[in-house]
């Protein structure tokens, strides 16, 4: 997981605003230059804090990437529970 390499800019001129991601569009076009900011500064808050992650199991301690909150055992503990 490289979290350093989200890359969000905003193209567009005028009343014509578009978030982009990695050459794509992701966003409709928004006709304020302040909302579109604001809104990409959120989608940037969502990449940076991707539902799988690293966690500690809960029952044996192991490190396991965790599909999100309900996910807090390893697979193997899962497996005896
Ligand atoms: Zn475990």
């Amino acid at each position: 997981m490289r979290i350093a390499d989200i890359q969000l800019d905003l193209q567009g001129s005028g009343q014509s605003w578009v978030i982009v991601h990695d050459g794509r569009a992701v966003s409709r076009h928004y006709r304020c230059h302040h909302v579109a900011t604001a809104r990409m500064a959120g989608l940037e808050r969502q990449l940076a804090a991707p539902s799988f992650r690293r966690r500690a199991c809960l029952s044996c301690g192991t490190a396991f990437t965790s599909e999100g909150a309900h996910h807090r055992m390893c697979d193997r503990c899962r497996a005896q529970a």
